[in-house]
């Protein structure tokens, strides 16, 4: 059996139709609440922290708590670093035990993406961890990473990208964008649905506000990691705020009350990515 959490999960994910989720956790609260909510569907997770995240706590707090949120649940949790053009930090992560990193290279010419993305995977591989690498130009704000105007990927490059680079996943554009829709994008599900032939689980970032029809179409066409930001980070505050107006709240029944409002959001998602009949 493949011993990779992150390529075992996607590979499941594909052989069976379905998608992960793979959520931006952003502290020991909200990955309680994840997984939890992965626990209650019976579905693997990715707690996909963003190099900010690791930056405040560091990458081997960040192992040691995946660590310990594993041994709540049977179901697969992966570790996996979101959008890292640091290479010393991904490196740095991939040592101490990750699961797995996306490294992002997308914002330089195609050569340089697939030179540096290559390198990843080598240091990587060696090391018994997965990469995701991004072709083509997602646009929005991502953590640090700004992009106003994306570029969207072809077949061809992303074919040429593949096979350059060795990645267990990529993360084509295809219309989605990080951050809040202002307006519903227009999607390439033929991209994805072209991708599905090739050996490679396919990603779809800026997940947070499509409508249930698009996850359900892109999952059809083959995606199998959809990743969740924006909606954790609007829940959590969401929530907090709600529970801040009781003055009398103790922090304890605080925290488990926002961790409750986080898990139930996101098991909505981990269920629907399973093709189970579930309302966002
Ligand atoms: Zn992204």
């Amino acid at each position: 059996m493949e011993r990779n959490r992150f390529v075992r999960v996607l590979r499941e994910a594909r052989q069976t139709g379905k998608a992960v989720a793979a959520i931006n956790i952003l502290n020991y609260n909200t990955g309680r609440a994840v997984v939890l909510a992965a626990h209650r569907a019976n579905r693997p997770v990715i707690l996909q922290p963003s190099v900010g995240t690791v930056r405040r706590y560091g990458v081997e707090t960040v192992a040691g708590m995946a660590g310990i949120l594993r041994e709540m649940t049977n179901v697969l949790v992966v570790l996996h670093l979101d959008h890292c053009m640091d290479e010393e930090l991904a490196f740095a992560c991939i040592r101490a035990g990750w699961d797995s990193v996306m490294v992002d290279y997308s914002g330089e010419d195609f050569q340089d993406n697939v030179k540096r993305t290559r390198r990843a995977v080598e240091y990587a591989h060696s090391h018994g961890a997965a990469v995701e690498g991004e072709i083509g130009v997602i646009s929005g704000v991502e953590d640090e990473i700004v992009r106003e105007k994306g570029h969207p990927a072809s077949l061809g490059e992303t074919l040429r990208y593949l096979q350059e680079t060795q990645v267990d996943a990529v993360a084509p554009a295809i219309g989605t964008a990080h951050g809040q829709y202002k307006e519903l994008p227009r999607l390439n599900f033929g991209l994805v649905e072209q991708l599905k032939g090739y050996n490679v689980p396919i990603v779809v970032h800026g997940g947070t506000g499509l409508p249930e029809t698009d996850f359900r179409r892109l999952i059809a066409c083959g995606a199998a990691k959809i990743n969740i930001s924006t909606a954790l980070k609007k829940v959590y505050l969401d929530s907090a705020r709600s529970h801040l107006a009781d003055a009398k709240i103790p922090p304890l029944e605080f925290d488990r009350r926002v961790e409750e409002a986080c898990s139930e959001a996101m098991e909505k998602f981990i269920r629907l990515f399973a093709n189970e009949d579930i309302r966002i």
